[in-house]
């Protein structure tokens, strides 16, 4: 073993890895960051990112990584630059064409099916435990973001909408593993999501949701679990009617 070199190096960002390669620059983990952040719908297009300070104060870095980690985000043809006085990196929308988006997915589609299974595990034991441990505020959010996505007029409102209320159940489950995983499988979504139809989609995820809420509301955590689990179930269903052309 190298000197000085031992288990607790893992945990040193700086540690030479012992392998001569170079540790991934900071500025890629603060875009990661912010990449995961517009997945889970932090940030709506058109939205206009927090400027260069606030987000260094944020992320705890120098401005300069911020900017690095913008330039970035650009690159990937999320962010443009407005010019003016209230200028700053703005979200685009996704401008590619279903068709790309439907191709893309099929080339993962193995990984899809892997991520409805996990939800399934996870977001079903979110709802049961959300039933025994909400209080009136995990409730007030859910309630709120099913009225976001009747509302909503555009896929970007509809997918904020829905990752708030599965944020919510997850976050009334008083478990950060569970609401960790929750929000990990909404950053995978994201690149399914833009790809549905907002009208069907709407039809059937309201009243869904609403069922789920409603054996929230009323504790009864076989009832959540199970209801949560029709959601699941029925977008993964969805998603292949997607893949299949719609047939
Ligand atoms: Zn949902």
């Amino acid at each position: 073993m190298r000197p000085g070199s031992d288990i607790t190096d893992v945990l040193n960002p700086t540690a030479d890895n012992g392998l001569g390669l170079p540790h991934p620059p900071v500025y890629q983990s603060v875009a990661d960051r912010l990449r995961h952040a517009i997945h889970i719908g932090a940030y709506l297009p058109g939205d206009l990112l927090p400027s260069e300070r606030v987000l260094a104060e944020q992320a705890g870095v120098s401005r300069v990584t911020i900017r690095e980690a913008v330039r970035v985000l650009q690159a990937e043809g999320y962010l443009a630059t407005r010019r003016g006085a209230r200028g700053g990196p703005v979200l685009l929308a996704n401008a590619e064409a279903v068709e790309v988006v439907i191709a893309r997915l099929r080339q993962r589609e193995e990984e899809f099916e892997a991520l409805f299974e996990f939800r399934e595990v996870i977001e079903c034991a979110a709802a049961r435990l959300a039933a025994s441990r909400r209080t009136d505020e995990d409730i007030a959010r859910a309630r709120s973001a099913i009225e976001d996505m009747r509302l909503s007029e555009d896929i970007a409102t509809f997918r904020r909408a829905d990752s708030l209320f599965h944020l919510a159940l997850a976050d009334a489950s008083r478990n950060r593993r569970i609401r960790d995983a929750v929000e990990e499988s909404r950053d995978v979504m994201f690149l399914a999501l833009d790809a549905i139809d907002l009208t069907l989609t709407k039809a059937t995820s309201v009243p869904h949701h609403k069922r789920i809420l409603k054996a929230v509301v009323a504790r009864q955590p076989e009832a959540a679990s199970r209801a949560m689990a029709g959601h699941i179930e029925n977008t993964r269903t969805a998603f292949h009617v997607l893949l299949d052309g719609g047939s």
